[in-house]
């Protein structure tokens, strides 16, 4: 999975820089935090593909950090720590962590195992996504409602998927504009817009609703 985002949250500079390089060279986009705190508020306000996260970290520790994080969100978490005991392991998968390797860690072996989780997440997406008398069929990227299929533009079926995968919440412009990222048309803001406006014409103009200067959310 290229161009996966990943969150490092590490409080020894040493350690956070070696990751941010090996990850970046890996093709990921990399963001970083020293802090707990601060590394949480990332986590729940984007979305990661994975986050690497360090135990013994200033303000909130790991555990807290995954069991805050678990409340809102599945974003796979590998945890980093020097606390070498079955205590502590088990206690960070029973919070919700999806794996564990202690300190002092082989690169080659943490970069595996991101690997690992990154893939799993990509299989991990519901084959089968129902919103009232619409289903997506994420495998076949098809939309039926109420049992016929409905055709769409990729793009259309891209923006509906990505709301519907975060259904009740509101997915900011930015996030959504990122969908298209690989396509090089600068006109994508507005085209956005007519995008949704032509998936309200297919599936229901109350589908999608508009959060002005915010995004869009399907209830
Ligand atoms: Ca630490």
């Amino acid at each position: 999975m290229n161009n996966a985002n990943i969150l490092v949250v590490e409080d020894e500079p040493d350690i956070l820089n070696g990751l941010q390089k090996a990850f970046s060279k890996e093709g990921y986009n990399v963001d970083v935090s020293a802090s707990g705190d601060i590394g949480l508020a990332k986590a729940l306000t984007k979305n990661y593909d994975a986050i690497v996260l360090d135990i013994l970290l200033p303000n909130i520790d790991g555990f807290s950090f995954v069991k805050r994080l678990r409340e809102e969100k599945l974003t796979p978490v590998l945890m980093l720590t020097a606390l070498d005991s079955t205590e502590n392991k088990v206690q960070g998968l029973d919070l919700g962590a999806d794996d564990y390797l202690t300190k002092p860690f082989d690169l080659n072996e943490l970069k595996a195992r991101l690997r690992v989780l990154l893939r799993q997440k990509s299989q991990n997406k519901a084959a089968r996504i129902v919103i009232g008398n619409l289903t997506l069929d994420t495998l076949k990227r098809q939309v039926a409602k109420e049992g016929g299929t409905i055709s769409l533009t990729n793009k259309e079926y891209f923006i509906l998927e990505h709301l519907a995968m975060n259904q009740g919440k509101v997915v900011t412009r930015d996030e959504l504009l990122e969908l298209f990222i690989d396509d090089n048309d600068g006109t994508h803001s507005n085209k956005l817009d007519v995008h949704v406006s032509n998936i309200r014409k297919k599936l229901g103009r109350d589908l999608i609703t508009t959060h002005r200067g915010a995004g869009y959310c399907i209830r």
